[in-house]
């Protein structure tokens, strides 16, 4: 026999997954409706539209796809890329090497640009290589979560629209805590995932997508074949789970079966993307910005040093550098298992030499910035980490204090 699961309480401060609001979790235990069911269906109606505001889009295309993020990228880029198209992937993190691999199972001509990844690119360095490589596609991350920096995007949007190259772009790690601008950066085809600052659990993805791209989708539409035997096409997307030109004809009108939707986590969507817009994206992405301040004046009190270019860190995440001696992991379970407070540490070149605290959703909150600073102080103590002591907490509080008054 097996013992009913026994979940121990945790703060997560970690780039993902973050906690659930707990609207989410109430909302994903309703029961289950069948997907055709007209009250089912008004609520995927309403996640269409409410996905929209924090991607800063009027696109009518704008959907939920079952599966983590990657889901959602994959289906993105596999939808754009034939064989043979030429794609360019500027890399200033980890994640677009994720680009990079989709794209090289969708067997295009990629061409990488390749740089450290203390700081994001200069657009203009981007704009020269597009110029160079000519490329159908130009596919990068705006938020980079394992080095956290992020890349501003307007003027290679530009340059790519005018120039009818394609721009999709990763804002998994921004959408919901940051400012995003769809229409106006010149994107294409955007996507988010729902377990960072959208506060839902892991397992979907939302995407939208403009008339420019949704015609080369729509170019390749082919009906499933249990439906139709004759609507075959030859361009055909190389994914029926991910085939977003089947998807459109799911979420829109027509109501063409492809999966069995996900009822709980549209539930779960849709009660996230509620609560953002309840709270009013402005005020939210000020809430991020200020806990972002905490954390950096709480980190920086204990004399520890901040990895990469602080002028262009992401907000969401912030990257630690581990003390000299110190050990990383060490540091990373003892948080845990003692406080019960999860932090991450990193990937690549960056495993063990930084630990990154998340700043996302529902877990960008005051008492879980001075929870995570109290712990950490406490446990670098305990590892005999050279700090200031009895600073952090302080300091994190001294910024909130300051803009109460303001
Ligand atoms: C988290 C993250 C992903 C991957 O998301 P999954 O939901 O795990 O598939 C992709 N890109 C960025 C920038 C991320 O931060």
């Amino acid at each position: 026999m097996f013992k009913e699961i026994d979940i121990p309480q945790r703060t997560i401060m970690t780039p993902g997954p973050v906690e659930a609001h707990p609207k989410v979790l109430r909302a994903m235990s309703h029961t289950i409706l069948g997907q055709f069911d007209p009250a089912f269906l008004s609520i995927m109606d309403e996640v269409k539209e409410m996905i929209k505001a924090p991607f800063g889009t009027t696109n009518e295309q704008a959907f939920a796809i079952d599966g983590t993020s990657r889901s959602g990228i994959e289906a993105a880029m596999i939808a754009l890329i034939e064989p043979g198209d030429k794609v360019l992937i500027p890399a200033y993190g980890r994640f677009a090497y994720l680009l990079a691999e989709i794209a090289e199972r969708a067997q295009a001509d990629i061409v990488m640009l390749e740089k450290d990844w203390e700081t994001p690119f200069d657009q203009q360095e981007v704009i020269e290589k597009i110029k160079e490589v000519q490329p159908k596609i130009v596919a990068m991350v705006h938020g980079e979560t394992a080095n956290a920096q992020i890349q501003e995007m307007e003027k290679i949007g530009a340059y790519c629209r005018q120039n009818d190259v394609l721009f999709l772009v990763d804002m998994v790690a921004t959408y919901g805590g940051v400012e995003i601008k769809v229409d106006e950066w010149n994107i294409d085809i955007a996507i988010a995932g729902s377990q960072k600052c959208v506060s839902v659990p892991s397992g979907l993805s939302l995407i939208t997508f403009n008339k420019r791209a949704q015609a080369i989708i729509e170019s390749r539409y082919q009906k499933e074949l249990g439906l139709s035997k004759v609507e075959r096409n030859e361009r055909f997307i190389q994914s029926n789970y991910l085939d977003l030109s089947q998807l459109i004809n799911y979420w829109n009108n027509n109501r063409i079966n492809h999966h069995t939707e996900a009822t709980s986590m549209i539930y779960g969507i849709h009660t996230g993307l509620r609560v953002l817009l309840e709270e009013g994206l402005d005020r939210v992405y000020a809430r991020h910005t200020l806990n972002n301040k905490a954390i950096v004046a709480g980190v920086k009190a204990m004399g520890l040093g901040i990895y990469g270019n602080e002028d262009t860190k992401i907000p969401t995440v912030t990257p630690i550098l581990v003390p000299e001696g110190i050990d990383a992991n060490g540091v990373k379970d003892f948080l845990l298992e003692q406080f019960g407070v999860e932090i991450a540490g990193s990937f690549g070149d960056l495993q063990g030499k930084i630990w990154r605290i998340g700043n996302m959703g529902y877990s960008s909150r005051r008492e879980n910035v001075l929870q995570v600073l109290g712990a950490l102080e406490a446990a670098l103590i305990y590892f005999g980490a050279p700090i200031q002591v009895g600073k952090a907490v302080k300091a994190a509080l001294d910024v909130y204090q300051a803009n109460h008054k303001n």
